[in-house]
This record gives C-alpha cells, structure tokens and sequence, in this order.
C-alpha cells in the first residue's frame, strides 16, 4: 500500500516551526496542541512527528518507538487533563479521521482527545 504525504499540510508546517501552536505536550517522537476551533471544553490534537497520513499508515509503517510514544503520550495527556475515567476524570473521546468518508480535513495523521461534558452519541445522523 503506498501513502502519499503533503508535506505542504498544516501540520506539517506546524511541526517545521512555520506556524504558531498551543502546545501541551512534547516528546521525542510525538507533539499535542489544542484545537484551534475546539469542539468541547478539552480539545486536544495529538499527532506523530513523523510523516504519516492516517491512523492505517502510521500503524503500518511507525517504528514500535513512535508508536508506544504516541500512544503512551494520548494515555499521559488524558491523565494529565483530568478526563481518563481510570484516574477519576469523567472520560473523554479520541477520534482519528483518517480518510474521506472520516472527513479527516488535514492529511497528517492526528488523534483528537475531546472532554470536558457529556458529549452525547458519538454521531448525529
Ligand atoms: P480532521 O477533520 O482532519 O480530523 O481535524 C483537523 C482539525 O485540525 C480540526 O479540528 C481543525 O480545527 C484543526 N486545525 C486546522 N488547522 C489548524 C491550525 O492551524 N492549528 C490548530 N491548532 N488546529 C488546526
């Protein structure tokens, strides 16, 4: 399977230094920002550093390195934020758009952890 990156992306941009970011989070291999239109109280987008474009891509082709990384980092923030149901917190969701139907709008893999109120069915149709 062959992944096309655009390098030209936002999150690309961002992770080059281009464009400005509310960061909460930084790692080795991993970087969360907030959203810039936040959809709930807590919204937080986590993304690899690496250049993958969905959720499928980076699972195939990320070393087991990024991967515990960024999914230990997902694990870390919702700790951290107070919303991981194991640590007490109310609970959160995390959504990776990855592909059309998703309408995944930016082509840089990315997790986005939403939080903060009941946040009602996961989608309305
Ligand atoms: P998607 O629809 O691809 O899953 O989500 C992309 C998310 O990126 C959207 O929630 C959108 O608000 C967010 N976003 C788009 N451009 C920027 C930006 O320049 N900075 C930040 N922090 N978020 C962005």
């Amino acid at each position: 399977m062959a992944y096309d990156y655009d390098d030209t992306n936002i999150f690309a941009r961002i992770l080059r230094g281009e464009i400005p970011n509310d960061t909460v989070a930084e790692t080795e291999h991993t970087l969360a920002f907030r959203d810039i239109r936040p959809q709930a109280p807590v919204h937080v987008l986590v993304i690899p550093k690496g250049a993958y474009v969905t959720y499928d891509h980076f699972a195939a082709e990320a070393s087991e390195a990024e991967i515990i990384d960024f999914t230990r980092t997902v694990a870390r923030l919702c700790n951290e934020l107070g919303v991981a149901p194991g640590e007490g917190g109310a609970g959160c969701r995390l959504i990776a758009n990855s592909g059309p139907h998703s309408h995944q709008e930016v082509p840089h893999m990315h997790m986005h952890i939403l939080a903060g109120k009941p946040l009602g069915p996961m989608l309305a149709v």
